[in-house]
């Protein structure tokens, strides 16, 4: 069975296994306030956060050790 991650209207956001049918037919209900007004969300989905692995090696870092100000 397929594990959902859910949003309820009321704002509960729970993951839950179940079936597609159980989905399809809105058998899945919101444990907080047991509305079945969900939508599918992806918690797993992996960010990746970009522009912060700049590692430009200076060419001097055998003699300046890395500090001169290059770049
Ligand atoms: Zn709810």
């Amino acid at each position: 069975m397929p594990f959902y991650d859910l949003k309820c209207k009321c704002g509960e956001v729970f993951n839950k296994m179940a079936s597609i049918s159980d989905k399809e037919n809105r058998r899945i209900k919101c444990p907080k306030c047991g509305s079945n007004e969900l939508e599918t969300v992806y918690l797993s989905v992996n960010v990746v956060k970009s522009g912060n692995s700049d590692n430009v090696r200076c060419p001097n870092i055998d003699r300046c050790g890395g500090c001169c100000p290059h770049g």
